[in-house]
């Protein structure tokens, strides 16, 4: 799983509220008792005395040290209880201005060991899906919702029908993205308009990102204008296009909508193969969506292109007639 720095800050940042509002409640606490029982204030520091006189002892050894360390331990024990006696007295409990924590296994840390805490990696998933969702509307499209009998099934010449087609397409698509792996195939999504295609990839998109792993959903025009601002602009206050172009290459789920919307130029056939191609070295997955028909793909860019796409691709058909017309026949929209 690849980590999006960007992502990780806003994860990092959530772990670093809490820990605040942790502490400045515990603080609160603290300041509540000492105010109520000065007593516990003086005991307060009398054990800091003691642990930090245990600290200098223990590091520069010498005669004595075993029974200097147990006297302390007694003194401290004794200490305790009258801290715990007080508290009770008061109606407290003995542990209430103890540090709080949301996460007790790195305390609030996020980290255990330099190794990132189970409860970072749950704020990174839910920044993740914050973070497409801004892209997406995520609201709406779900496997469930998906309506297949939006699809015609009269079988066509070929004997299917684009029920039938969108059938295997879904099912497809639904087992991809619950599976998700690193080794999961790149999809090529196939069709006319209005046949569903943006759907199922918010779909994969969703269903991705909430598994754990860096999804990033971009319409092909939006994903080379970075590409483009990048380049012909460094320097020049472009750091969030090439924050862009770093998310498009190393996510571990790219999905490209809308192949053949854009102006074809020199530069852009060559963002594209390197964005395929960099993706393709790096195993990182993508799912690209598109309405050119194979000829059309071969009239419009580069061999290189084009043999890596049908090279690497599943293809995925979608079929059948615009989903909004015939949403309209029947008076659903
Ligand atoms: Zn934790």
């Amino acid at each position: 799983m690849t980590f999006d720095g960007k992502i990780l800050a806003r994860a990092r940042a959530q772990i670093d509220e809490r820990r605040h509002i942790n502490e400045s409640e515990r603080a609160r606490r603290e300041k509540y008792v000492y105010e109520r029982i000065p007593k516990l204030r003086e005991i307060d520091s009398e054990l800091a005395r003691l642990m930090a006189d245990v600290a200098v002892k223990s590091l520069s050894g010498g005669i004595g040290l075993s029974e200097a360390m147990s006297s302390a331990r007694t003194k401290a024990e004794a200490l305790a209880e009258k801290r715990a006696e007080l508290m009770r007295q008061s109606g407290l409990p003995e542990d209430y201005t103890d540090g709080i924590y949301d996460c007790p296994l790195c305390r609030d840390t996020g980290y255990i060991l330099g190794k990132p805490c189970s409860c970072l990696l749950a704020a990174y998933k839910s920044e993740a899906v914050r973070e497409l969702s801004s892209m997406l509307d995520l609201g709406g499209q779900c496997f469930d919702r998906f309506d297949l009998s939006l699809y015609d099934d009269k079988r066509g010449k070929n004997g299917d029908s684009p029920r039938s087609i969108m059938s295997a397409t879904y099912d497809f698509c639904r087992k991809y993205a619950f599976e998700f792996k690193s080794s999961s195939p790149n999809l090529l999504f196939r069709g006319g308009t209005g046949l569903g295609k943006t759907f199922l990839s918010a779909c994969i998109a969703k269903v991705v990102s909430e598994k754990g792993f860096s999804v990033v959903y971009d319409s092909t025009v939006s994903v080379l204008e970075a590409f483009e601002i990048q380049k012909f602009c460094r320097g020049d206050g472009s750091d969030d296009s090439a924050s862009r172009v770093r998310r498009y290459l190393n996510c571990d789920l790219l999905i490209l909508d809308d192949l053949g919307t854009e102006m074809t130029t020199g530069f852009t056939q060559s963002a594209l193969y390197t964005l395929i191609n960099t993706r393709l070295m790096s195993g990182g997955k993508t799912v690209i969506s598109t309405n050119l028909t194979g000829d059309e793909l071969h009239a419009r860019y580069t061999d290189a292109i084009v043999s890596r796409i049908e090279g690497e691709y599943v293809l995925l058909c979608f079929a059948g007639r615009d989903i909004r017309a015939i949403k309209r026949e029947r008076g659903l929209i």
